[in-house]
């Protein structure tokens, strides 16, 4: 019952870290502000975390992303401090792939309402949750606000949004 706010990987190492972009970091006063509003208006706040062990390099990501990011335990794996400052004992999914399955499964079980999906990248893993999300809850109202995500790049942003929009998520 109820709406949730699901906060997309607002982890340091996809900020102002190896993965960073200004764009991410000109999000951040906004998703701070959006999770403050969405808590007083009642919604639950659910995060994921991506989170990688010091093997990244054996993964198919790496092949793709030849980066090591979020490896659980290090600063860049923590959750942005500002973002961990309104967000103590909230609901935390750790996920090493895009999506979080298990963040999808609860959300089923909750019955929830409406789901509003915030954070970075809109092309990777705030487009992976949500068409996943869309997909297990067919007929559950999915929203991306658009100014409280940012892409690997501009262009991309506009094009993940784009695809959402076509999958019947609802962009704001
Ligand atoms: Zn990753």
């Amino acid at each position: 019952m109820g709406k949730v706010l699901v906060v997309v990987d607002m982890q340091n190492d996809f900020i102002d870290g190896v993965l960073g972009t200004k764009e991410a970091s000109a999000i951040l006063p906004e998703a701070v502000s959006r999770i403050k509003a969405a808590k007083e208006a009642g919604y639950e706040i659910v995060l994921t975390m991506d989170t990688h062990d010091t093997n990244y390099f054996s993964s198919q990501e790496s092949k793709f992303v030849p980066v090591a990011h979020c490896v659980e335990g290090e600063y860049g794996w923590q959750l942005n401090s500002d973002i961990a400052a309104v967000t103590q004992g909230d609901k935390v999914f750790k996920k090493s792939t895009f999506a979080s399955t298990r963040l999808a499964d609860y959300l089923k079980s909750t019955r929830c309402e409406e789901v509003e999906i915030i954070g970075v990248c809109t092309d990777i893993c705030v487009i992976c949750n949500a068409i996943i999300i869309k997909t297990l809850l067919p007929e559950t109202p999915v929203i991306v606000n658009s100014s409280c995500c940012a892409g690997t790049t501009k262009k991309a942003h506009n094009c993940a949004l784009q695809t959402m929009k076509n999958c019947c998520v609802k962009v704001i």
